[in-house]
C-alpha cells in the first residue's frame, strides 16, 4: 500500500477527479472534500489526520466483530492461496459456501435450511423477489406475485432493491421501478401513531394496513410481504411489539410470503442470530449481508425457507439466476471464520443479557432528558436519537433532516462516528462494545448534543 505517499490534498483531489461516491451530492463533496478513514484497531476507526473515532455505526451496520481481526484476515489469506475463486455454476461447488450453508441453516430459524449467495445485500434481495415469484409461478400461480413493502424501507440500491424500498427520492429517480410492488405505512409509532392511541393500538393498525394491502390487491394476486424487523437505514424504527404477530398472522391466513430484510439486524445485532428469532418469526426467505462476514469481505446469503426450497426440488426446471461471485470461497472462509469468533467470544448473548440492555438504559439515562432530544430508543446494540426543536410538541429544526447533520459533525469532530438520517440520528455499534465503550459514546454524543444545541438555537 502507498497511500502513505500522498498527502491528504493530494488524496482529495484524485478522489475529486476519479471517484464518485455512493449516494453524495458531488457538488457538496467537491467543496467539502472527502474525509479519509485509513486504518482502524478494535472499536476505533482512524482518519488522515490521526484522529481517533469511536465508530458508532460499525463501518456501516457491518464490522460486528470489530476491526483488526489477524483471524478473519488469516482465512482470506490462506483461501485465496489455496482456491481464490471457482464458480458454483454447471454442478460445480467449493468447500467453504458448502460448510457456511450448514452453519448458517444450523443458526437459523428451524423451517429455513437452504442458502443462496450474492455479494451484497442488494444482490441478496433481487435473489428473493426472483425467488418468490419464481415459487408462486412453480406453484401455477403466476398471476400472485404482487409485493408488499413499506414507506422508507430500505432494500437495496439496485433497480429491485430500490423498487421494494420506499424510499421517495430513489424512486423519483429510477425512471420506471419495477412493476407491482406497493407500499404501506411504517410501524413508527412516534410520529405516526393518533393522539392518544397507544402503541399495541398502533402497531395493530400499521399491521392493518398490510392486510387492507391484501384485500385490495386480492390474496390470489400478493406473492409476499417484505420488511426489515426494525427498519435501518430508515431511522432505527423499532415497530410496538403488537405488530410483527399480527403481520404473520395476516401473511398466514392469506398464504402470502413472509420475506425479513435482515441486512442489518442479522448475525447478532437484536440480540439473537436473526431478528426472527427476536419477534418470534417464521419467515420464508430472509436477507442477509454485511455482518456475515463482519463486511471484511462482500458477501451475502439469502436463507430460503423449506416451503420454496421444496418447491424448486420437486418442480425442477432451472431457476435462471446468480452471480459469478454467488459462493464466493474467500468470502465464505471469512464468513465460516467471522461466525466462529462470535461464536467463541460469545457476542450475541452478551447483547442479549449484558451490553443491549446496557446500552438501552445508558442512552435513555444520559441522552433522553436533553432538550434537543425528542425520544431514545434502541433494541439490542441498534440505537436512535429522535433531535428536535421542542420536546413537548415534537417540532423539529428547519429545514428538515438540518439540525441532524449539525449534530453528526459535532459528534465526529469529537471523536463519535454517528449517522445522521432525516432529523434522526442512529447507531448500530460493533458486538464487541463493553459497558465502558458505552459509556464513553454517550459522554461524547451528549457534548456534541449541547454544542448542536448552542448552534442550532444561536442560527434562529
Ligand atoms: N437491506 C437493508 C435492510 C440494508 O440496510 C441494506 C444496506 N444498508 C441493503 C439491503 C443493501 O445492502 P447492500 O448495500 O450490501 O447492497
Amino acid at each position: 500500500m502507498t497511500y502513505q505517499n500522498y498527502s491528504l490534498k493530494q488524496l482529495q483531489a484524485i478522489d475529486a477527479a476519479h471517484h464518485l461516491h455512493p449516494f453524495t451530492d458531488h457538488k457538496d463533496l467537491r467543496a467539502a472534500g472527502s474525509r479519509m478513514i485509513t486504518h482502524a484497531d478494535g472499536p476505533y476507526i482512524y482518519d488522515s489526520e490521526g484522529n481517533e473515532i469511536l465508530d458508532g455505526m460499525a463501518g456501516l451496520w457491518c464490522v460486528n466483530v470489530g476491526y483488526g481481526r489477524n483471524e478473519l484476515a488469516e482465512a482470506a489469506y490462506r483461501q485465496m492461496k489455496e482456491l481464490p475463486f471457482y464458480n458454483s455454476f454447471f454442478r460445480c461447488t467449493t468447500p467453504t459456501p458448502v460448510l457456511l450453508a450448514k452453519k448458517i441453516a444450523e443458526l437459523a430459524p428451524d423451517n429455513i435450511n437452504q442458502v443462496f449467495y450474492g455479494s451484497s445485500g442488494s444482490e441478496a434481495n433481487d435473489t428473493a423477489l426472483r425467488l418468490v415469484r419464481h415459487f408462486w409461478a412453480l406453484q401455477g400461480k403466476p398471476q400472485k406475485n404482487r409485493i408488499i413493502s413499506r414507506n422508507m424501507a430500505y432494500h437495496g440500491s439496485t433497480i429491485a432493491g430500490a423498487s421494494l424500498g420506499g424510499m421517495g427520492g430513489m424512486h423519483e429517480q429510477l425512471g420506471g421501478a419495477v412493476p407491482n410492488v406497493v407500499h404501506v405505512m411504517m410501524p413508527y409509532a412516534y410520529e405516526l401513531a393518533l393522539p392518544g392511541e397507544n402503541d399495541h393500538d398502533f402497531g395493530l393498525r400499521a399491521a392493518k394496513a398490510v392486510e387492507d394491502a391484501i384485500l385490495e390487491a386480492g390474496a390470489d394476486n400478493v406473492a409476499a410481504f417484505i420488511g426489515e424487523p426494525v427498519m435501518g437505514a430508515g431511522g432505527v424504527k423499532i415497530p410496538p411489539a403488537s405488530y410483527w404477530p399480527e403481520v404473520q398472522r395476516i401473511c398466514r391466513k392469506y398464504d402470502v410470503l413472509l420475506m425479513l430484510d435482515e441486512v442489518i439486524t442479522g448475525y447478532g445485532r437484536t440480540g439473537e442470530w436473526f431478528a426472527a428469532q427476536t419477534f418470534d418469526l417464521e419467515p420464508d426467505t430472509i436477507t442477509t449481508a454485511k455482518a456475515l462476514t463482519s463486511g471484511y469481505q462482500p458477501l451475502s446469503a439469502l436463507l430460503v425457507g423449506d416451503r420454496i426450497a421444496a418447491t424448486l426440488v420437486e418442480k425442477g426446471g432451472e431457476f435462471y439466476h446468480g452471480y459469478t461471485y454467488s459462493g464466493h470461497p474467500v468470502a465464505c472462509a471469512v464468513g465460516l471464520e467471522n461466525i466462529e469468533i462470535i461464536q467463541r467470544e460469545g457476542l450475541v448473548e452478551r447483547v442479549k443479557n449484558d451490553t443491549g440492555p446496557y446500552f438501552a438504559k445508558a442512552l435513555q439515562e444520559h441522552l433522553g432528558d436533553h432538550d434537543i432530544v425528542g425520544e431514545v430508543r434502541a433494541i439490542g446494540l441498534m440505537g436512535a436519537i429522535e433531535i428536535v426543536k421542542d420536546k413537548a410538541t415534537k417540532e423539529r429544526f428547519e429545514p428538515s433532516g438540518s439540525a441532524a447533520v449539525v449534530v453528526r459533525d459535532h459528534a465526529i469532530a469529537n471523536g463519535m462516528m454517528l449517522r445522521a438520517t432525516g432529523d434522526t440520528m442512529i447507531m448500530s455499534p460493533p458486538l464487541i462494545w463493553t459497558r465502558d465503550t458505552i459509556d464513553l459514546a454517550c459522554e461524547r454524543i451528549r457534548k456534541a448534543l449541547d454544542l448542536a444545541k448552542a448552534d442550532l438555537f444561536r442560527s434562529k
